[in-house]
């Protein structure tokens, strides 16, 4: 079989998995001689959206302790009412969590609901660049930019109703909304998931006066938080075991992607799942493999996605292939931002997986990898560290020779590799699955609302 160089689409392969059905494959057009090798196909729209899971469906991965006590802990919070607003309905890790969050809430009698904010082009404008500068990048300061979002952030605190008992404010853009409070009896919490440790003064300067009018802040890491005059908590983000991620699949679902992909599975794969974002350092990931490679037999796996809509990313993807040259050992696929069920498929074909991230948020792929028990290495940044503990979890780098070191010794000591693996996907269960999570909205539900406290 002819090795892949470049799928620049992605497919979604026949249901081959196990819990869910996924969509048909659609038919090829008339008149299109099949290939002897079937090129992927395209999804050209993302499949229908699965129906959500119930509590009782994560106790085989859970135990039935984790799921009583979540039951437990709710009860003394059967019929308070929680309000979650956010910046986006669609996209993003947080609108993802939020869609399987809110139905658990509900089952367990939380009555949870979350709502989203309007605003007008110029607003998200606004917002992007007051993201990034938060994220301590350069700010550009634009015309009437602060205005712009009192105004939004006022529109939508009048279209909004807040007569819960605790209202949850995700992020910056809708911070503002906490103008409403005096006009409420709940308890206000601001949840922010952007890495706030070096932020540029003057946003910041700007925000902090609303932030610290809330009751409590919550961050995704240690490293994330700030000095505030509020209590914080650490709460971090989560995966679903159960979303089409990063649920179990057939091995014969996990064959048939590879094949597609023209991946050999008989010999050590070693994969980075990323957008090509230059802080991803896929360039870096292709230097260390090409080092590696000079002692051990691997193939690399670059799976990405964003660069058609990204002029940024396909200049990385361009720089990616370029690097790559003609090496039928580097896998390039730019795929949809709807492939979970073959990004899942990837990662659980993987040997090794990397996350050579050079600044990072929380990173997800990381919990991805460790929770489908692969050893991994990824850069020492952002909540990286939280995941990989050195050595026991997974492998930390700090270079492109680090990383192509530690390839190397994975794929030559293998139990080694394998406990790392054990221990990751141990560490995920215990501290970054979504079931983790709710407990935590219970518990400070309970604390907030002065419920079974002293
Ligand atoms: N992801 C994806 N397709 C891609 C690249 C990434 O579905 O082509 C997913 C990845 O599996 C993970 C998320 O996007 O769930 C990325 O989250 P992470 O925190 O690692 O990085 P971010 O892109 O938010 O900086």
């Amino acid at each position: 079989m002819e090795p892949v160089k470049d799928q620049s689409v992605g497919s979604h392969l026949a249901a081959a998995e196990t819990t869910t059905a996924t969509p048909a494959v659609p038919a090829p057009s008339p008149g299109v001689q099949p290939e002897r090798r079937r090129a992927p196909r395209t999804w050209e729209t993302p499949p229908a959206p699965v129906p959500p899971p119930h509590l009782d469906d994560y106790q085989s991965i859970v135990g039935a302790a984790d799921i009583d006590e979540l039951r437990f802990l709710a009860r003394e919070l059967k019929g308070k009412t929680v309000k979650m607003v956010n910046s986006t309905a669609v996209g993003g890790g947080v609108a993802e969590m939020l869609n399987r969050l809110v139905p658990l809430m509900n089952e367990l009698e939380v009555t949870t609901h979350w709502d989203v904010i309007t605003g007008g082009n110029d607003f998200f404008e606004v917002t992007k660049a007051f993201h990034n500068a938060l994220h301590g990048s350069d700010y550009e300061p634009t015309r009437h930019a602060e205005e712009i979002f009192l105004m939004y952030n006022e529109q939508n605190r009048q279209r909004m109703q807040f007569t819960e008992d605790m209202v949850v404010i995700h992020d910056p853009q809708p911070a503002a909304l906490i103008r409403a409070r005096q006009e409420t009896a709940a308890r206000w919490v601001w949840r922010c998931h952007i890495d706030l440790s070096n932020p540029h003064p003057e946003v910041w300067g700007f925000l902090r006066p609303f932030i610290e009018q809330y009751d409590a802040a919550i961050f995704s890491s240690q490293s994330f938080a700030r000095q505030l005059p509020i209590p914080q908590y650490l709460f971090y983000p989560c995966i679903d075991p159960l979303s089409e991620k990063n649920k179990e699949l057939d091995e014969s679902f996990v064959q048939k992607v590879c094949e597609e992909f023209g991946i050999d599975r008989a010999r050590p794969i070693v994969t980075q799942v990323s957008r090509f974002d230059r802080l991803k350092d896929p360039l870096g990931v292709v230097q260390a493999f090409k080092l590696a490679r000079r002692y051990v037999d691997c193939q690399l796996v670059l799976a990405g996605g964003g660069a058609s809509d990204d002029p940024e990313g396909a200049t990385v993807l361009k720089e990616v292939k370029d690097a790559a040259g003609d090496d039928p050992d580097v896998i390039i696929l730019d795929l949809p931002p709807w492939c979970a069920l073959e990004i899942n498929a990837l990662q659980r074909a993987s040997t090794l997986i990397i996350q050579k991230s050079i600044k990072e948020g929380f990173g997800l792929t990381v919990t991805e990898a460790l929770w489908k028990g692969k050893p991994t290495i990824a850069g020492a940044v952002g909540g990286i560290p939280n995941q990989i503990i050195h050595k026991l979890t997974g492998m930390l780098v700090h270079s492109v020779e680090g990383c192509a070191y530690q390839i190397r010794y994975l794929l030559t000591h293998p139990e080694f590799a394998a406990q790392l693996g054990r221990n990751g996907r141990e560490h995920v269960k215990e501290n970054f699955l979504m079931t983790t999570n709710v407990r935590r909205w219970l518990l400070l539900l309970r604390v907030l609302l002065h419920i079974g406290t002293a």
